[in-house]
């Protein structure tokens, strides 16, 4: 025997095996065969030590296959009775404490019965005698299954050429038999069956109907395998190709960088994952690239086109998730009230949760500036874990802004839209379309017809950017517009998107938002700690009264991150105790007030009245100042006044002509004099009919001596008749109003419903009076001097007031 054991244990004692029995190792999913040589792990511990006790005897062991693998511990029930007998050639410990053994296989035996099974097996049995038949047809057998099986090794992927010498040389058949059943790729259990087939012809006819098979799948195997081989090389001639092609070119002196970068932006293409007819086009285009020279123009534009289409996110999508109170609790965190607002933003995503592909409105939020839009978007992304982009369409005024320029044009670029899904860098943003009211069409193409390609759920997978020249897929962007106003936004862009208004915030809120947000904000931006600056409500109080005017916030916050900043600066210089501001305190951080109430003062003079208008950015309170000179009855009008204004200015002077008998002017004064009508704030275009009253009591004022009151603000459409009309932007008005120190503002009489949507303390210390009749407004409007009037105090109409 040839074992030479790698340690041999010497102190144990010997474990009596009788003579004509074994010991048997039990071998889970394998078949040891006579004369092959098999290398097998041992790791259960009867085995290790069976497998010492036998080394240390030098006696064969028996190797039975189990007949089910997962049995740990197999007892005599669990194992076949043929196995093989074997040395063991040699034995390995492995780290991990088991044991790797090379066994060669000597004769198969048949298990009479056990002997012993505990610490080990041990059986006595009966070793099988085999000759070999001496038949002409065990002979052919045996010419024809070494044939096949040198025919099934040239089949395998990997050649065995050592396997195929050994079977061609064996002389033994028996021998050739095994070995060819050894290396069959059969399940154990038939395997097992082949080494218990004991009658050698039946054998070796079983192996030979397993090894016609066994070629039969290989050869189809084979088959396959070659098919693919094929595509493969396809893919291989083409990189030999251009691998020549570089060559060739680095021969002509070509830029050999070229080609790098062409494989580097292939490697790009690929990554992008671009759907395929896309990926196609961007291939096709590289081609184009590749062959032109580099350095010239067209090959730089290309190469700025390929930079746009790697990095666009084709296939970059973040997953969205909306859970309404995390929602809710963002948009509190993030905005102080803003009820309205944030419920149907609540209600928004409550539907795109229920039915995530469903057709949602576009939001578009209109308001004047600084009132929280752009900030309630980013919102909204942050509440269903989407990324927020921004692109402003002010200005827009070419298709080519939102669908980009050809390639054709020098320094084309893509349009707004492209643009902006590259910034977010994924294909599901929240996308705010700003100023959509500032839109405009022009010669080169109306942009709103764009947009709503853009905005249609039916159209927008497949949008077509010019400059792109492939489509790209925004049906799954979430679109929201942001406007001023309402009526510059085209109709049918309009008629797609539901309207939030977003008003602008009275003096409270503005405090409210100052203390709960701006200051806490501008303290960090400006590396200040809380506790180092403490600023009065009188002191922001000041800051809104006499350094903004404004609907929104935005002016606020510049000027509260200005104190903060010249606090911080002392702070720098060794400032260490806390920092209190208050009212008085103000001036030296910000300088002299930049707003007054300069009402008192403008209106000391009859001629002049205060009017209330309403503008993009919100309302505003407007003087309207007329005089006169001597001249020949013309009406000057400036101020930058648009065609509507002009003309109610006219109509405001014919009024005034058509009752100054009543009102006790001379009409000679129009004859003989020229009318000058101003509207300070020249730069500042204005336009609207709803200055008509304001220009009417300021010309009555003017020829009839009575100042206005200073306290008195109005607006309202005028008809050639006296009646005064509604007019729209009531509570911007009346906020801007308030701002301006204003206390008593007359309105249309059919503006009255309005009133009641403004909030309670926005009113609060206000007094509203109604006008039917431009007659009304001058007996509430004008101060009674006692002059040339044609009223008294009894005479007051029937206005009621709402304190
Ligand atoms: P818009 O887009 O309407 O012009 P922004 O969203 O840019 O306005 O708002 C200007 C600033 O005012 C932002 O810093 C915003 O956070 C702040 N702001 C506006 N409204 C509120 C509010 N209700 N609560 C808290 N901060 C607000």
């Amino acid at each position: 025997m040839k074992a030479e054991p790698a340690e041999t244990p010497k102190s144990k004692p010997r474990i009596n095996i009788p003579e004509g029995a074994m010991v048997i190792l039990p071998l889970r999913n394998a078949v040891l065969f006579p004369s092959t040589i098999m290398p097998l792990v041992v790791g259960r511990p009867a085995s290790l030590q069976a497998i010492e006790e036998t080394v240390r005897q030098q006696l064969p062991v028996g190797f039975v296959g189990q007949r089910d693998p997962a049995v740990e511990n197999p007892t005599s029930q669990d194992l076949y009775n043929i196995g093989t007998a074997a040395d063991i050639l040699r034995m390995f410990s492995l780290p991990d404490g088991q044991r790797q053994i090379i066994a060669q296989g000597r004769r198969r035996f048949e298990i009479a019965e056990f002997l012993q099974v505990d610490p080990m097996l041990i059986a006595r049995v009966t070793m099988v005698e085999e000759t070999i038949p001496q038949t002409k047809e065990f002979e052919a057998r045996i010419v024809n299954l070494r044939q096949e099986a040198s025919r099934a090794l040239s089949l395998l992927p990997e050649p065995m050429n050592e396997l195929k010498t050994t079977i061609e040389r064996i002389e033994d058949p028996l021998m050739l038999i095994d070995m060819i059943a050894s290396t069959l790729d059969i399940p154990t259990a038939e395997k097992q069956e082949l080494l218990a087939t004991l009658d050698p012809v039946t054998r070796a006819q079983r192996v030979s109907e397993k090894l016609a098979r066994q070629i039969e799948v290989l050869e189809l195997s084979k088959k396959i395998s070659e098919e693919t081989k094929d595509s493969m090389t396809k893919a291989q001639r083409q990189y030999f190709l251009r691998e020549q092609l570089k060559a060739i070119q680095k021969e002509l002196g070509e830029e050999d960088g070229k080609g790098v970068e062409a494989e580097d932006l292939r490697q790009k293409i690929f990554d992008a994952k671009m759907p395929p007819e896309v990926e196609k086009e961007a291939l096709n285009e590289l081609n184009r690239l590749q062959r032109m020279p580099e350095g010239g123009p067209e090959y730089s534009s290309l190469r700025t086109y390929f930079d746009w289409l790697v990095e666009l996110p084709w296939s970059v999508l973040t997953k969205e998730e909306i859970d309404l109170p995390k929602a809710r609790e963002i948009l509190d965190t993030d905005h102080y009230g803003l009820e309205k607002v944030k419920k149907r933003i609540i209600e928004f995503l409550a539907v795109r949760k229920l039915m995530p592909e469903g057709k949602s409105p576009i939001l578009c939020l209109v308001g004047p500036p600084g009132v929280g839009k752009t900030s309630l978007g980013q919102s909204i992304a942050r509440a269903m874990n989407r990324k927020f982009v921004r692109q402003s369409l002010g200005g827009v005024h070419d298709e080519a802004d939102i669908r980009g320029h050809r390639r054709t044009y020098i320094g084309s670029l893509p349009g707004n839209i492209i643009q902006g899904i590259r910034k977010a860098g994924s294909r599901n943003p929240v996308f705010m379309l700003d100023e959509i009211d500032k839109l405009s069409a022009s010669f080169h193409g109306d942009p709103s017809a764009a947009l709503l390609e853009v905005l249609d759920p039916s159209q927008n997978n497949t949008f077509q950017d010019h400059y792109l020249a492939v489509p790209f897929d925004l049906s799954q962007v979430l679109f929201i517009a942001t406007a001023n106003v309402l009526d510059t936004i085209p109709g049918p862009l309009r008629d797609r998107m539901e309207i939030l208004e977003v008003p602008g915030y009275i003096e409270d809120d503005k405090l409210a938002i100052a203390k709960g947000f701006l200051i806490p904000r501008q303290t960090v931006e400006n590396g200040l700690k809380p506790e180092q600056i403490h600023f009065t409500d009188e002191a922001i109080r000041e800051i809104i009264r006499s350094y903004t005017r404004e609907a929104g916030v935005r002016q606020l916050e510049r000027e509260l991150g200005a104190v903060c900043r010249s606090v911080a600066a002392r702070v720098a210089e060794g400032l260490t105790e806390p920092i209190t501001i208050d009212a008085e305190s103000i001036v030296n951080y910000l300088g002299q007030k930049k707003f007054f109430n300069e009402i008192g003062l403008r209106t000391s003079l009859p001629g002049v009245a205060t009017g209330l208008a309403w503008t993009p950015v919100g309302g505003d309170i407007l003087f309207v100042e007329v005089t006169k000179m001597s001249g020949e009855g013309r009406l000057i009008l400036t101020g930058q006044l648009g065609d509507v204004m002009k003309e109610s200015a006219q109509a405001a002077l014919s009024l005034v002509k058509s009752r100054a008998e009543t009102l006790g002017i001379d009409p000679e004064v129009f004859r003989k004099n020229d009318l000058h009508i101003h509207l300070p704030a020249g730069a500042i275009p204005k336009d609207g009919p709803s200055a008509g009253t304001t220009l009417f009591v300021a010309l009555v004022s003017l020829l009839t001596g009575r100042r206005v009151s200073k306290d008195v603000a109005m607006t309202g459409e005028i008809s050639l008749r006296g009646l005064v009309l509604p007019v729209g932007g009531i509570r911007e008005k009346i906020l801007a109003a308030k701002r301006a120190g204003i206390t008593h503002v007359l309105l249309p009489e059919l503006n009255r419903r309005d009133i009641d949507e403004i909030p309670p303390a926005a009113r609060a210390g206000m007094r509203f009076e109604f006008l039917k009749t431009v007659d009304d407004a001058l007996l509430l409007a004008l101060e009674s001097n006692g002059a040339s009037s044609g009223f008294e105090a009894a005479e007051r109409p029937a206005a009621d007031a709402i304190p």
